[in-house]
């Protein structure tokens, strides 16, 4: 079999008319939204979360340090789902990055369906404590997605 260098995306539409997504970090089960009374969702990220991409609107809304790191002088804004995939690939994430792509649809002024985008980095495993020191991906895979 041969291995997935490229980030692992999972894209899944919920029925129309259902609540906004609340993931939970698959890695150690916390919500990474948080609903506030106004009912306004706001990112709670915990080590794990890479970056929560909303499609509406083309930007992250939020970037993990790690993320922005690898990100440094790339276009962060004005993206789409298909840029976005290129734009992972292109700062090096590979299949430790699971990109869980939820479309929902609710009515606004007619029927609207938006997608974000959740990024799990799976690299972070273990190093939840020592948060200084982070991982630099060993570059084996360069050129593989050619
Ligand atoms: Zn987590």
């Amino acid at each position: 079999m041969k291995p997935a260098s490229k980030p692992q995306f999972a894209s899944v539409e919920q029925p129309f008319g259902c609540d906004p997504p609340r993931p939970h970090c698959p890695l150690c089960g916390k919500a990474v939204l948080r609903v506030d009374d106004d009912g306004f969702a706001h990112t709670d990220p915990c080590p794990h979360l890479a970056f929560l991409f909303v499609g509406e609107v083309g930007e992250f809304e939020y970037r993990s340090p790690a993320f922005e790191k690898r990100a440094k002088g790339r276009r962060l804004y004005d993206l789409d789902l298909v840029k976005l995939r290129k734009l992972l690939e292109r700062i090096g994430y590979g299949n430790q990055l699971l990109a869980l792509e939820i479309t929902h649809g609710g009515m606004a002024c007619g029927p609207v369906w938006y997608t974000d985008v959740y990024g799990f980095d799976y690299g972070t495993v273990g190093d939840e404590q020592n948060s200084e020191a982070e991982r630099v991906p060993a570059a084996t895979d360069k050129g593989a997605g050619r």
